[in-house]
């Protein structure tokens, strides 16, 4: 099949770091994040939305000459297409395997490529076999990163050791897992570990079809106080484009805030790609894996179709309960009260906003200030609120859940409380959205047809028609699809409605071509928001 082949392209790697605790996977990622993405040092990005995309510069090209410790020799096809100033990685951005975990349980498959950071001080530690655990699971391909090799107490040899205990033998022990000494609180060697990860990725074909809609997995989500329920995808394969419809679990979705992960608004994303979209009708779940389509009805018949993703039952989080049809939204919730006492009564009147429409989940509770564990404890679920009543919060603690996007209430008066967060779960309950049928026209003619745009001539028989409005485009008993009308037109004059007996010309979108004879039910939808 030549027209694929030529078609596909190399992706960048996705790349996941992993390791026990306080081995450094942070400072590695802050490091890369801080000197190798455009426009970091002169825009200041500080956001993490759970992924961020490298570009190593044509000033980086020699790096591999400067001795990682893989050897030339493993480049065993050199690419045309992975020109030196085009070189990306993608670095999910979430240390800890806990978040990767998750993603892994949903069934979906995200990293290409691991970095196992062991601390060249510590050595191997539970979380380090945890995480081999995970990485041979996947199969991913990795690199051990010794870090912290600036350290006097830094003993790399007794690290690779030890590695051959739990069987990683690394390249001076006989084998082929590669290994770069680092520091990445001094930058050692960090250049040399991005080239060792090009070179993985050159050995796993990772091929891409841009042409294709995008599609790939969220990999964050959360409520945002003022654009809504916001969610960092992964584009795996394919173009995300902002005209595109999105299919996420079982939601259905137009873009209406598309930004890459810097947060500049763009209008498409390549494969590879972490996009940030905002404004979204319903939280994804992450891990969810989602597609691109053309249309809306594309979209929904899609997920009409679409199997339940096989949920790994030991690791995945409880979402919706046994027995319950429809997932109705569970908000998050983390309490420190002042005192044992007030923990209860909070955590009762909780339990009391619960309802058909949404599910109120204590995680944890506490009694005390908020800290820094209460963030950190937020940030590894999803959509948590932190609830403090009568207690305080340091501005570094405040600063941190900023920074995570992590919304925290907290208040003396426990109706107030109740208010915050009953304002705040009404956001996350997906709006009711029903159709008003607006009339009814027959299709008299078909005048052209480029892309999706379609010019076609017919009668109004019932009701009105309405520039703007959609309309069901039926052929006999069957659906063809969902078009917009973007105009409308009276013996040739632009009008904004069309009323019954008429006839009229109108431009509409619509991938489907429509034909002579078919019916066109008009509609608008009236949205309803619930409010507990
Ligand atoms: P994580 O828990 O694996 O994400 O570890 P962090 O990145 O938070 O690092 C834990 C601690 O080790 C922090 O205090 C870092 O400043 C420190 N650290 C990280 N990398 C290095 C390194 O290369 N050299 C030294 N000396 N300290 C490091």
């Amino acid at each position: 099949d030549t027209i694929t082949k030529t078609n596909k392209a190399i992706r960048p790697p996705i790349v996941v770091v992993m390791g026990h605790i306080d081995h450094g996977k942070t400072t590695i990622l802050d490091w890369y994040r801080k000197t190798k993405v455009v426009d970091a040092e002169s825009g200041g990005i500080t956001q993490h939305i759970g992924a961020y995309q490298i570009t190593l510069m044509d000033a980086d090209k020699n790096a591999d000459q400067r001795g990682s410790s893989i050897s030339v020799n493993q480049r065993t096809h050199p690419r045309e297409s992975a020109s030196f100033e085009e070189r990306k990685i993608t670095f999910i951005d979430t240390p800890g395997h806990e978040a990767f975990s998750k993603i892994r349980a949903r069934g979906a498959r995200v990293a290409d490529l691991a970095i196992l950071v062991v601390a060249a001080d510590e050595g191997v530690k539970p979380q380090t076999k945890e995480a081999l655990d995970i990485i041979h699971g996947n199969n991913l391909p990795f690199v051990v990163a010794l870090n912290k090799s600036d350290k006097e107490e830094a003993n790399p040899e007794r690290v690779k050791q030890e590695l051959a205990k739990e069987e990683v033998l690394v390249e001076s022990f006989g084998g082929k897992v590669p290994v770069v000494e680092i520091s990445a609180k001094s930058g050692k060697n960090m250049e040399e570990l991005l080239e060792v990860l090009l070179i993985l990725a050159e050995l796993e074909d990772l091929e891409a079809h841009p042409e294709k809609p995008g599609e790939g997995v969220i990999i964050e989500a959360h409520l945002d106080p003022r654009r809504g329920i916001t969610a960092t995808l992964l584009v795996t394969d394919g173009t995300f484009r902002k005209k595109d419809v999105l299919a996420a679990g079982k939601a259905v979705e137009n873009i209406k805030i598309l930004e890459d992960f810097q947060g500049h608004p763009i209008l498409s994303a390549g494969p590879s790609s972490p996009v940030r979209v905002a404004g979204l009708g319903e939280m994804p779940l992450v891990g969810d894996r989602f597609r691109m389509f053309l249309t809306k009805s594309e979209a929904e018949q899609c997920i009409k179709t679409l199997p339940e993703i096989p949920v790994d039952e030991k690791s995945a989080v409880p979402l919706i309960s046994e027995g319950e049809k429809s997932a109705k939204p569970i908000f998050n919730i983390i309490i420190k009260t002042d005192a044992a006492g007030s923990r209860e009564a909070l955590e009762d009147a909780l339990k009391k906003i619960e309802s058909d429409a949404i599910g109120i989940n204590v995680l944890w509770s506490g009694i005390g200030d908020i800290n820094e564990s209460d963030v950190k404890r937020a940030r590894a679920t999803r959509l948590v609120t932190i609830i403090g009543f009568k207690v305080r919060m340091d501005p570094a603690v405040r600063a941190l859940a900023q920074k995570s996007n992590i919304h925290i209430v907290t208040g003396e008066v426990i109706y107030d409380l109740l208010d915050q967060v009953k304002h705040a779960a009404s956001d996350i309950i997906p709006p009711e959205i029903k159709r008003i049928l607006l009339g009814k026209v027959k299709i008299l003619k078909v005048f052209k047809k480029e892309g999706q745009k379609q010019v076609i001539g017919g009668r109004v028989e019932e009701g009105k028609l309405k520039k703007g409005a959609r309309m069901e485009i039926t052929r006999g008993k069957e659906v063809i699809g969902i078009a917009g009308i973007s105009q409308l037109q009276r013996e040739k004059t632009p009008v904004e409605e069309v009323s019954g007996g008429a006839e009229c010309g109108m431009m509409v979108e619509m991938k489907a071509a429509i034909q002579e004879g078919d019916i066109g039910e008009a509609f608008e939808e009236e949205v309803t928001r619930k409010v507990l």
